[in-house]
């Protein structure tokens, strides 16, 4: 409990379409992932899925979604634990932790452990920083060759990083399958925007939609999501404080096109 940013209790499961684009990856998933942790005794020997995934890209483009996507497709345990919250432990006391991380996971077969933000856990660098951080570093080692090893452990330790070139060479090693994930395309992006805009009442049509889209050109995921969220804020924003405690919600005005441009000017 004390590792784990988001407890197995609360875990929301994520459905692949969820995911807006990203289809090679998801197939790739399929295949390689998902399928393996449901049939376990089909995908043995040489075909023995990695027990490693890395998913690297720019920040917000779908790398935590996907791993609780595949966690809920596989319908395995999911573990996400912080790098932060590892490293600001005692000394000592973070490689303990990880040690019961895995057998936590172990005993909940199968399992997914997420490590977002791998590179500041399993940099380079870390190795020369002192002698914890590198106790740590090989902690996680024996585990993930652990879990590699093994036929019968269903552990998948899926890494994310936005600084691949950071991470150690011994642990990118690991990490036997790394994907890309991009920034949205364009119809991704169009994805994102119709699945929220449908939450709230709204005058944008098709043609509308299409434009956004491309004015949001070099937009993460998260980004487009903050955009639609700004825009959707837009008929509260208008509201004296007094008119916010009596208005009824079906009362509200819709989201206009124009409250997207103005959205697009902040975010
Ligand atoms: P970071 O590197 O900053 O941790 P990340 O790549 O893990 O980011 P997520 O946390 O998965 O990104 O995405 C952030 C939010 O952006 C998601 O909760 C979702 O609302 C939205 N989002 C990002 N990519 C997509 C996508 N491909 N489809 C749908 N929503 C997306």
């Amino acid at each position: 409990e004390q590792i784990l940013g988001e407890s197995i209790h609360n875990f929301k499961p994520v459905a692949w379409e969820d995911i807006a684009g990203l289809e090679s990856a998801k197939s790739t998933f399929l295949e390689a992932i998902i399928m393996p942790l449901r049939r376990p005794d089909l995908f043995t020997g040489v075909r023995c899925p990695p027990r490693g995934v890395l998913l690297f890209g720019p920040p917000g483009t779908g790398k935590t979604l996907i791993a609780k996507s595949i966690a809920s497709q596989a319908r395995a345990k999911f573990f996400s634990i912080n790098p932060s919250t590892l490293t600001s432990k005692w000394v000592g006391e973070a490689e303990k932790l990880v040690k019961t991380l895995f057998a936590v996971a172990a005993a909940h077969q199968p399992a997914i452990i997420f490590i977002d933000e791998v590179d500041s856990l399993l940099s380079k660098r870390s190795g020369n920083e002192n002698e914890s951080t590198l106790r740590l570093k090989n902690e996680f080692l024996i585990h993930l060759d652990g879990a590699a090893s093994s036929e019968e452990t269903r552990i998948l330790v899926i890494g994310a990083t936005n600084r691949p070139q950071e991470l150690d060479e011994a642990v990118r090693r690991r990490f036997v399958r790394r994907l890309y994930v991009p920034l949205p395309t364009k119809e991704a992006r169009l994805k994102i925007i119709e699945k929220l805009i449908r939450q709230v009442k709204h005058s944008l049509n098709l043609s509308d939609v299409e434009q956004l889209a491309e004015l949001m050109d070099g937009y993460s995921g998260a980004d487009v999501d903050s955009l639609c969220r700004y825009a959707s804020m837009a008929p509260l924003r208008s509201l004296s404080p007094t008119q916010m405690e009596v208005v009824k919600s079906h009362e509200l005005p819709a989201v206009t096109i124009e409250d997207f441009k103005e959205a697009l000017k902040v975010i």
